[in-house]
């Protein structure tokens, strides 16, 4: 004779671990055969739901040996197991068990997902079972919106979705009336008739007369068993399965289902986005501002020419923090600068602010002493008239050179500005040029808010001070500005006798702006980092969520064959 359908051998089950151990199963013999109607029965805790999960390859034995069909399983894989699982049983459960997000007929389509059966094929033949049990029509509804005698027959079409050889029961009419546990009955008699193997757990005694069949558990034992009756039975025409769905098939099954699980968690699912979405936008918009801002310096620094030095007074940080090493750079300095050789101008410059006055109209700006050679070292052209000349430098003449914004401030019409007189610091000053508009710096000064005027001049009657604020020396030749840098510090060491001064060019001011601006992109980077940090923890958060709380959902998924990487699967797609 062939190979009974399941074999159990000594098969023992243990819960927990040494010192809180508990004896499920306990060296249980069984064997059960094709077309029989079995009733499992014994007190709650007896170990009957064990014993149904070891059959239903849900779980495997501590000990013994389990064979179906001759084929050990212990053997198996859990893939392989899936499969097996797949062709050879259906489950219904005391609970139901259905997806409470999704209709009736796709709860019954899930095993056929996992079976790789097509789209079309899976909603007809699921409606053709619905339709057999009594649900036609009520396809659509979820599982709330039936009762639990529908919600019991929706399992039991799930069941049957893959043709399984064997019904597993685990208290199936548990939950219900009277009345549906009737018909419920009927329907697994009538499975039973037309082939398949049932077994049925139950503690209620009537409906374990039903079974042609009765096996007793106490305590993880087994303590009665009718044995086997043969009954003439129905040859079970079972339909070929494809062993293992296609991966494209399990991919888009799986996008499916999680959008399911997003749509049906919307709110959730919007926030975690908006979470995400402030993060990544954040991340960008700061590293797009300091990239911008980095590069407006840069454009900037490239305007200003790579042929300028910079002197300035002071010495290390801590004296010009002080304050007190300000007043060390003379104009004398500056003439002596402009003697070196490569050097095209040595141009001093002492800032401050005044108010300029013209008829009624006043305006406080920025002032500049400068001499005769301010434009060479600064890339800026005049607009209208001249500027002023060395003569003028020499002689202290009252002449002043004015920006747009200044002269727009004192004059309705600019381009008459030439000639005209303001008063600055109480004396008049003869407007000789009016400068081209520049706009505003990237720093945020407006270039254009300036008045020019001979360095001597400022000296005597507005600044009330004869040190410069600083030096700018254009070189003819760009290739030795080092040199040339080299020999302003040596002079100017010997002039002074100590490095009460600082000399930059354009490359080292670059680098140090760059580094503030570096820093400032890292402090930006990390603040961004931070808020998507904090969006990702809310998706782990809610992932860590739904799988905890869907710990019945993939219960019910493996049950009806789902394997490992399907349900793996699903949730990746569902946090992508
Ligand atoms: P029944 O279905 O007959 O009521 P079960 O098979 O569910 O009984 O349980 C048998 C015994 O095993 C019980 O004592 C129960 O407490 C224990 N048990 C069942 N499942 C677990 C588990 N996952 N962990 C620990 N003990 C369990
Ligand atoms: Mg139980």
């Amino acid at each position: 004779m062939s190979d009974p359908l399941l074999h159990l051998q000594d098969i023992s089950r243990v819960y927990g671990k040494s010192d809180a151990e508990v004896r499920a199963l306990d060296g249980v013999d069984l064997t059960i055969r094709e077309g029989e109607f079995v009733a499992i029965v014994g007190q709650s805790g007896s170990g009957k739901s064990t014993l149904m999960n070891l059959l239903g390859c849900l779980d495997r034995p501590t000990a013994g040996t389990y064979r179906i069909h001759g084929q050990d399983v212990s053997d198996m894989d859990a893939d392989a197991l899936a499969a097996l699982r797949r062709r050879t049983f259906g489950f219904v459960f005391q609970r139901y068990n259905l997806l409470a997000n999704v209709s009736a007929s796709e709860n019954v389509e899930i095993p056929a997902i996992y079976a790789g059966i097509r789209q079309s094929e899976r909603k007809a033949r699921a409606r053709d079972l619905l339709g057999r049990l009594g649900l036609g029509g009520r396809e659509k509804s979820r599982p709330g919106q039936l009762s639990g005698g529908q919600q019991q027959r929706v399992a039991v079409a799930r069941a049957l979705m893959n043709d399984a050889e064997v019904i597993l029961a685990d208290e199936p009419t548990g939950a219900l009336d009277t009345g549906t546990s009737e018909e419920l009955l009927e329907l697994l008699e009538e499975l039973h008739r037309s082939g398949r193997t049932v077994i049925l757990i139950t503690h209620d005694q009537h409906v374990a007369e039903r079974a042609d069949r009765t096996i007793e558990l106490r305590d993880g034992k087994i303590v009665s068993d009718s044995g086997f009756v043969d009954r003439p039975q129905a040859a079970l025409d079972q339909k070929e399965v494809k062993s293992s769905p296609s991966f494209f098939l399990q991919l888009t099954e799986s996008i499916k289902t999680a959008f399911r699980s997003l749509r049906a968690n919307l709110f959730r699912t919007a926030l975690t986005l908006l979470g995400v979405v402030i993060g990544v936008a954040a991340v960008v918009a700061m590293l797009a501002v300091g990239q911008g801002s980095q590069r407006d310096v840069m454009a900037r620094f490239e305007d200003m020419g790579a042929n300028l030095l910079f002197v300035s007074p002071g010495g290390d940080r801590g004296a010009r923090m002080r304050g007190d090493a300000i007043a060390t750079l003379t104009l004398e300095d500056a003439e002596a600068l402009g003697e070196l050789d490569n050097v095209l101008a040595a141009v001093p410059s002492r800032s401050g602010s005044a108010t300029l006055r013209r008829g009624s109209n006043d305006h406080r700006g920025s002032v500049e002493g400068v001499s005769e050679d301010w434009l060479l070292a600064n890339t800026r052209n005049l607009a209208y008239g001249s500027f002023f000349t060395a003569e003028d430098v020499d002689r202290r003449v009252g002449v002043v050179v004015l920006g747009t914004t200044t002269a727009g401030e004192l004059f309705d019409n600019v381009s008459d500005a030439v000639g005209e007189y303001v008063f600055l610091a109480g004396a008049p000053f003869e407007i000789a040029g009016i400068l081209e508009e520049e706009g505003a710096s990237s720093f945020g000064r407006d270039q254009d808010d300036l008045a020019l005027i001979p360095i001597t001049t400022g000296m005597m009657r507005v600044f009330g001070s004869s040190y410069l604020s600083s030096v700018t020396i254009a070189v003819e030749d760009t290739d030795v500005i080092s040199d040339t840098e080299t020999q302003a510090n040596d002079l100017l060491l010997q002039r002074h006798g100590t490095q009460d001064f600082r000399i930059r060019n354009t490359a080292s001011l670059l680098e140090s702006v760059q580094e503030t601006q570096n820093s400032f992109s890292m402090l930006l980077g990390a603040v961004a980092s931070i808020s998507l940090l904090v969006g990702g923890i809310g998706v782990m958060n809610i992932m860590l969520v739904s799988v905890s709380e869907r710990t019945r959902e993939i219960g019910v998924r493996m049950a009806t064959g789902a394997r490992r990487s399907d349900i793996l699967v699903q949730f990746i797609v569902e946090a992508v």
